[in-house]
C-alpha cells in the first residue's frame, strides 16, 4: 500500500528504458537478489559465494560469486553481469528491458509513460502492483504477470495491453489466489 501511494505521488514521466535500467541498478540489491537463488557464504572483503543460480549451469561446486558493488561472476559458466543480467539470465528473458522493467515493477520503481494502452494502465496500477506483490510467491502467477508486462515494455498498443489483462485475469479466476 505504501509503494502505490508513493507511485501515485510522483510526477508522470515518459517511459525510458535508460531511466529505468539506471533506477534498478541504483536500488535492487544485486546481493538480495540473489539470495533468493542460491545459498551465499562470505567469500572475501565485499564478496560472497554460493552455487550457481543459472538453469544452464549445474555447479556441484560454489563458484558463484557476488560482489557487493553490484556485479557477480561465475568460475564455472563465466557468467558476469549485474542485478539485470542475472535476472534476464536466470528468468531466460529475452532482453535485457524485459529484466529491468520487471524488477522495476516488482520493486515499485516507475515505469513511466508510453502508449496509449498506458492510461488504461494507469489506472489498473493499483491491481499491478497488487499483483507486483504476489508474483514472487507463485510462478504461475509470474507467468501471467509476465503476459501483462512485456507487451508494455514493448511498447503494445491499448488493444493488446487490454488483452494482455483479459488474459491474466482468467488466470487468476481459473487457478484462485
Ligand atoms: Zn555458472
Amino acid at each position: 500500500m505504501e509503494i502505490l501511494q508513493q507511485v501515485q505521488h510522483e510526477e508522470k514521466r515518459i517511459y525510458s528504458p535508460k531511466r529505468v535500467f539506471t533506477e534498478v541498478k541504483e536500488r535492487v540489491s544485486i546481493l538480495e537478489y540473489a539470495e533468493t537463488l542460491t545459498g551465499l557464504r562470505r567469500y572475501g572483503e565485499g564478496s560472497w559465494l554460493g552455487r550457481c543460480p543459472l538453469p544452464s549451469h549445474e555447479d556441484k561446486t560454489p563458484s558463484f560469486v557476488v560482489y557487493e558493488d553490484g556485479q557477480a561472476h561465475c568460475y564455472g559458466c563465466l557468467f558476469h553481469g549485474d542485478v539485470v543480467d542475472l535476472y534476464q539470465a536466470v528468468e531466460g528473458l529475452e532482453k535485457p528491458s524485459h529484466a529491468a522493467g520487471e524488477l522495476a515493477v516488482a520493486h515499485g520503481i516507475e515505469l513511466g509513460d508510453r502508449t496509449d494502452g498506458w492510461r488504461r494502465w494507469q489506472s489498473e496500477k493499483g491491481q499491478i502492483l497488487d499483483a507486483a506483490e504476489e508474483v514472487r510467491k507463485q510462478s504461475f502467477r509470474r507467468r501471467s504477470f509476465r503476459l501483462l508486462v512485456l507487451p508494455y515494455l514493448d511498447g503494445a498498443g491499448a488493444d493488446e495491453i487490454k488483452a494482455a489483462w483479459g488474459d491474466y485475469e482468467a488466470g487468476l479466476r481459473e487457478y484462485g489466489r
